[in-house]
């Protein structure tokens, strides 16, 4: 027997190793099995290169729990280790700088462990003591007992021990009983240990017998050596990806498609990723992709790894240049790391595109389901971006799919603008918008559906990227109008005539909460509606962009200010015209020459006092100035009580307003129970 002082240069390594890696201690089982799983896959390597003659018999690494000795018990039949490969890889730990490193990483088990090479002392996490019982595979070579109850001294002594490869012996400590409760190491193999590549076992396989489950002889094995990413894409069909899938996420539904990753070169990646549907809760999908090195569960928070969109997809990530045991912050910088997701958003667009090409009508039926992943990728990734412009689809109205360049043509005759830029109509809500995309479909015009969660920004990030072209929503701007042209009809009334009859409607429209009018005056032709509301798209932007921002709620709060057209070659509004006209013409007209000239006479007066200091004027001058000014005000209250009634004795005014409020959806509660009134009065 020898015994000796573990080599380390910090007094004892136990007491850091309880007690910073106490948060997440459950990862000693990973770091074992680990261990047993590489010493199994060396012999394998030894043994195909004929360095190893001897039998390999069953490699099966087993994990057992004794809960009277209140052992836990890891056991391979792999390489073994001879007394002096302890002394090097057990007994001598490089520990340097050890108290900066640890100060920056306490929290942080995976940097500790990573740092040092203290996998398998992670054992001592859980354990008041260890022992290690090892034969080598060495001709020769002698069993060796290791012993160490968490001092730095340890105790080796040389046994008559037969079979090859190691068994871990861990005595659990009373505060970590949990770890000899089955369900509890079930349920972390099943987390870090469910696609390692050496069968592990734990238990047996039960069998119904005498009314009641008992077990029988046979091992039961915990994890599917050769999971589905491991294995060629031509060896498995669909169904194989679709049951793989289910083992990962029992609860989903079926995918809509999957890419299998394989690369060799610059990097090692394997993995499959799964687009599941993406419809409105961006939570629902997120940190669904595992991370794993050489079948080892590293993580599934993938945040900050992979781009945030490729977040959306579920699946299977597995590289040797992912590193196993290194912290967050590193694992973000490391640049493998970097490479592998610039690689994993290219597959993931090719793969996108291969579906484009090849079945183009499968890609548009799933489109809908997809699109938030891809305007999400296309908004936030420009590299994705890059390749996506070509199969990223928009739909019309009529549920058609198109391309951005096919829509480019299909709409560049009709819907460029005097300036040569193309205008792309869109709406947001098909029934809301209703007139609007009928009046625009009556003018030749094509109307895209945009009523996704991000497509005010996609249209944003469009607007940007395509060149001499801008979108406007449907109910903007009458039909006529959308598309900026050169000739424009020209409105036969006279200013004095205009004030009249925007004071008259002004006076009618009923208030409608955050929202303001502006009366104005269009020829819009005959058949267009007699009176339109339609609202300014910058201002539309500027608070549907607001709404999704925190923070910019000022937006939010102001009102919605809408423009209401008169069209003047509408029929009805004609009539309603010339009805003013010779209701109020006789009232109104005095009243405004009235204040014209009250008005010409302010402004005389103030002629006269310009470039005059205030203490220059006189005060009878500025009284006269005052005191026209109350006149005027005066008058114009008059001229408004004059609109107001002759607006209330015109039913139609109103009528026309309530009609076009009506068809925008704001025309409620008293407004509209007085509208259903007055029009059977009409009728
Ligand atoms: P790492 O695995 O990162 O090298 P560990 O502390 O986990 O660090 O292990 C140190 C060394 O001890 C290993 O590299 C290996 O040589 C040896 N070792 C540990 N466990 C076993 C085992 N079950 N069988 C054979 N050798 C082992």
């Amino acid at each position: 027997m020898s015994k000796g002082t573990i080599g380390v240069t910090t007094d004892n390594i136990f007491p850091v190793i309880k007690k910073f890696l106490y948060s997440d201690h459950d990862i000693f089982l990973r770091e074992l099995i680990s261990n047993a799983v590489d010493a199994t896959q060396k012999l394998k390597t030894l043994s195909s290169c004929g360095e190893f003659k001897g039998e390999l018999g069953d490699l099966t690494v087993k994990v057992s729990v004794d809960e009277k000795a209140k052992t836990l018990t890891i056991s391979d039949r792999g390489i073994g280790m001879t007394g002096e490969e302890i002394e090097k890889y057990i007994n001598q730990i490089a520990f340097s700088s050890a108290e900066e490193f640890l100060d920056k990483y306490k929290n942080d088990a995976n940097a500790i462990i990573g740092h040092f090479g203290l996998g398998f002392y992670s054992a001592f996490m859980v354990s008041g003591k260890v022992e290690i019982h090892t034969l080598s595979y060495k001709e020769g070579a002698k069993g060796v007992v290791w012993s160490c109850d968490g001092s730095p001294e340890y105790e080796m002594t040389e046994t008559d021990r037969k079979e090859r490869g190691t068994d871990i012996v861990l005595f659990i400590d009373d505060e970590n009983k949990e770890f000899l409760e089955k369900s509890r190491i079930e349920e972390l193999l099943k987390k870090y240990c469910r696609f390692l590549p050496v069968p592990i076992a734990f238990g047996k396989e039960q069998e119904w017998k005498d009314g009641k489950y008992v077990d029988t002889d046979k091992d039961k094995i915990i994890n599917d050596t050769a999971p589905a990413w491991t294995r060629k894409p031509s060896d498995l069909t669909d169904e194989d990806y679709k049951k793989f899938y289910h083992t990962l996420f029992p609860s989903f539904d079926e995918p809509l498609f999957w890419i299998h990753l394989n690369v060799d070169y610059p990097f090692k990646l394997t993995g499959i990723l799964y687009f599941q549907r993406v419809r409105n809760n961006f939570d629902i999908s997120r940190n669904r992709i595992q991370l794993y090195c050489n079948q080892v569960f590293v993580t599934d928070s993938v945040e900050g790894i992979v781009p945030d969109f490729l977040m959306l997809l579920q699946g299977v990530i597995d590289s040797p240049d992912i590193p196993l045991n290194v912290s967050r912050s590193y694992l973000q910088s490391d640049s493998n790391v970097k490479k592998i997701s610039t690689y994993i958003t290219k597959k993931v667009a090719d793969r996108l595109q291969e579906i484009f090409n090849n079945d183009r009508k499968e890609f548009e039926k799933k489109w809908d389901e997809i699109k938030l992943f891809i305007e999400y990728g296309m908004i936030s990734d420009e590299k994705f971006n890059e390749k996506a412009m070509k199969f990223a689809l928009v739909k019309d109205t009529e549920g058609n799919h198109y391309t951005l360049d096919e829509y480019k043509t299909l709409i560049s005759a009709d819907q460029t603008d005097k300036d040569g830029n193309l205008t792309y109509i869109y709406s947001t809500d098909k029934t809301a918008q209703y007139s609007y995309i009928e009046g625009a479909k009556a003018k030749g015009y094509n109307v895209l559906l945009m009523d996704g969660q991000l497509d005010i920004h996609f249209i944003g990030m469009l607007e940007q990227k395509l060149e001499k072209s801008r979108f406007i929503r449907v109910d903007s701007e009458i039909a006529d109008r959308l598309v900026a042209k050169e000739t424009k009809s020209e409105v036969n009334l006279s200013a004095e005539q205009k004030e009249t009859v925007s004071g008259v409607f002004r006076s009618q429209i009923p208030s409608v909460e955050k929202a303001e009018f502006m009366v104005m005056f269009e020829a819009v032709g005959e058949s267009a509606q007699p009176v339109i509301l339609t609202q300014n798209e910058f201002m539309r932007r500027m608070k549907d962009m607001s709404a999704m921002q925190p923070g910019m709620s000022f937006y939010g709060e102001m009102p919605d200010s809408y423009s209401m057209i008169i069209n003047t070659d509408n029929r009805v509004s004609k009539k309603v015209i010339d009805e003013i006209e010779a209701a109020c013409k006789a009232e109104a007209e005095p009243v405004k020459s009235d204040i014209n000239r009250i008005n010409s006479e302010i402004t005389a007066l103030k002629e006269a006092q310009k470039g005059k200091k205030d203490e220059e004027i006189s005060a009878e001058d500025k009284d006269a100035v005052k005191q026209k000014e109350a006149e005027v005000e005066g008058l114009r209250k008059k001229e408004q009580e004059i609109y107001a009634r002759c607006g209330a004795e015109n039913k139609l005014v109103r009528q026309l307003i309530d009609l076009a409020l009506l068809s925008n959806n704001m025309l409620k509660g008293e407004a509209l129970d007085n509208f259903v009134k007055r029009s059977v009065e009409l009728l």
